[in-house]
């Protein structure tokens, strides 16, 4: 496995991994690996010939200072967990590389799906960051498919968006996400809970759990689901950012959970600001 830290470099060395059509499957990152991420590097394995993983605590979609400076960075123990999971390449630029002196392109999917929940709290700039560099990472890489988590539902839509409407020939494929045995979706930020704040935060799976069986029971409305999944949060003292239901596709907001729909949540514990969502889906029975 190599590293390579300029874009340069990355397409000399991808030119000739790809070298009579082989496949290259992508994993865009932020880092401090784990096995969420390492989930995604496995299906792309799977799927490709050529498997390559950036590593890149993109600054421009932090809207807090204190987010981006406390962000774990493990640099050395991400590309041996890299090179064990079989990545054949790790992109792991600078800042200076993405971000060039006199950088000036910004890459805004606009409308309802970067408006609202992760766009109305975190600020319309987390997107327009996330979608600018995962434009230029798709740029360098011209991978055939790249992998994203679910885990970070509403990214998947606005990748999707953004990759339709520039005609990016890159396949988005979204992989489940990877829970502790205990239920907690993986996070990087999890590093940062300590033991009493992640003993709080198990009351995010039991929320989701505990909306998918009021479903299961024939409940449909989202307002009062919504606050069934509130307070759950609640009683465990965590602080609620939002807790919603909606389409999965266009991120309306949903009066009624008549078909497949998703609840989405962001919560802080302590300093940490977690998200996490589950698709709620009407059995085929009904049931009420
Ligand atoms: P990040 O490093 O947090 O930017 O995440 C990089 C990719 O890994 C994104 O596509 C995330 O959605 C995905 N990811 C993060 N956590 C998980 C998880 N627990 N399960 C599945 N995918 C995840």
């Amino acid at each position: 496995m190599e590293t390579v830290r300029t874009v340069a470099e990355l397409r000399s060395v991808l030119d000739a991994l790809r070298a009579g059509g082989r496949s290259v499957g992508f994993v865009p990152t932020m880092g401090a690996l784990h096995e969420g991420h390492l989930s995604l590097v496995r299906r792309a394995r799977a799927d490709n010939d050529v498997v390559v993983v950036s590593i890149f605590v993109n600054p421009t979609q932090f809207n807090e200072a204190g987010d981006l400076d406390s962000y774990p960075r493990q640099e050395s123990e991400d590309i041996t967990l890299a090179e064990q999971a079989g990545v054949d390449l790790v992109f792991a630029p600078s800042a200076a590389e993405m971000y060039p002196e006199g950088f000036g392109t910004q890459v805004r999917v606009t409308g309802l799906v970067t408006e609202v929940l992760e766009g109305l709290h975190r600020g319309l700039g987390h997107f327009d960051g996330m979608t600018t560099i995962v434009a230029k990472l798709l740029h360098a890489v011209s991978p055939h498919s790249a992998y994203f988590g679910q885990k970070d539902a509403q990214q998947l839509v606005v990748v999707r968006k953004m990759v339709a409407d520039l005609a990016i020939p890159t396949r988005i494929v979204a992989c489940p996400t990877h829970r502790d045995p205990d239920g907690l979706a993986m996070s990087s930020r999890n590093a940062k809970l300590s033991a009493k704040e992640r003993e709080q935060a198990l009351a995010i799976p039991r929320s989701l759990a505990a909306a998918e069986a009021a479903v299961a029971r024939g409940d449909r409305e989202a307002a009062s689901l919504s606050a069934f999944v509130e307070r759950v949060l609640l009683d465990a003292g965590l602080e609620v950012e939002y807790v919603a239901i909606v389409n999965p596709a266009t991120l309306e907001t949903m009066l009624s959970v008549d078909g497949v729909s998703l609840c989405v949540i962001a919560v802080r514990v302590g300093g940490v600001r977690l998200i996490d969502n589950t698709v709620l889906q009407p059995s085929a029975k009904g049931g009420g």
